[in-house]
Formats: C-alpha cells, sequence, structure tokens
C-alpha cells in the first residue's frame, strides 16, 4: 500500500506468459492473474474474452426484453444447455423453443456459424368483440 507505482506480476491463467502490471492500490494474486489473462493474446485468453463478451451481451439481451424472473432463469438454463453441446459439433443445430404464455414463444438455438441466436415472437394482434 505504500508505493504509489507499484509494480506487480499477474500470469495468463491458460499460457502462463506473465505481464507486469502497474497497480494503485493492492490486488490480489487472483486479480493480477485475472488482469494478466485479460491482457493476454493467446488463443486460449481470446477465446474467453469472446465468450464473457457474447455472455454479458446475452445477459442485456434478456435483461432488456423480459420481465419474468422465472422466465429469465429458463432463457439461461437454454442457453447452458445449447452452450453444452459446444464441443460436440454434431448437434449444432440443436435449438430449444419456450413457450412461457399463449402468446409468446421464445427459440434459442446455435446456428451454422456456432452463433448463439435468441428470436422471441410474440402474438400482438389486437382483437375487440362487444
Ligand atoms: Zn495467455
Amino acid at each position: 500500500m505504500s508505493d504509489e507505482n507499484n509494480m506487480q506480476i499477474g500470469t495468463c491463467r491458460f499460457c502462463g506468459q506473465t505481464k507486469t502490471i502497474q497497480t494503485i492500490a493492492p490486488v490480489s494474486q487472483d486479480e493480477l492473474d485475472n488482469m494478466a489473462t485479460d491482457m493476454c493474446i493467446c488463443p486460449e485468453a481470446e477465446k474467453l474474452r469472446r465468450k464473457t463478451e457474447r455472455k454479458s451481451k446475452i445477459e442485456q439481451f434478456i435483461n432488456h426484453n423480459f420481465k419474468d424472473n422465472e422466465l429469465k432463469a429458463d432463457i439461461h438454463n437454454a442457453i447452458d444447455m445449447i452452450w453444452d453441446s459446444e464441443h460436440k459439433r454434431h448437434t449444432t443445430h440443436q435449438s430449444i423453443t419456450l413457450q412461457p404464455t399463449e402468446e409468446m414463444t421464445i427459440k434459442i438455438w446455435k446456428d451454422a456459424d456456432f452463433n448463439l441466436r435468441i428470436k422471441a415472437k410474440t402474438v400482438d394482434d389486437c382483437e375487440l368483440k362487444v
């Protein structure tokens, strides 16, 4: 805590490359390693970054479009199931369809380019009979 320009060493969790990190406050080794992994350009670190980015985009999409907490949990479960099949290339086109209400269908699938896709459809016909 004494030095203003404290230099600390972090290690990439994947390839073991070390990075010198300038810290202004005490940082745990765990955090230093996370930072080093974030900075690293090895393929595994890159892959983790992409996955983290995708996760936060998914999170944003879900929070923005769905209000119900139970439904959000269902969507996350479906995504996990599809992501678990990531290493089994033959299950590329696996898809899960949720129907939380009569008016709404949510389809979650992985496309041919291994992107995760979510599509929610609502029937918003307006009808009145008096
Ligand atoms: Zn690395």
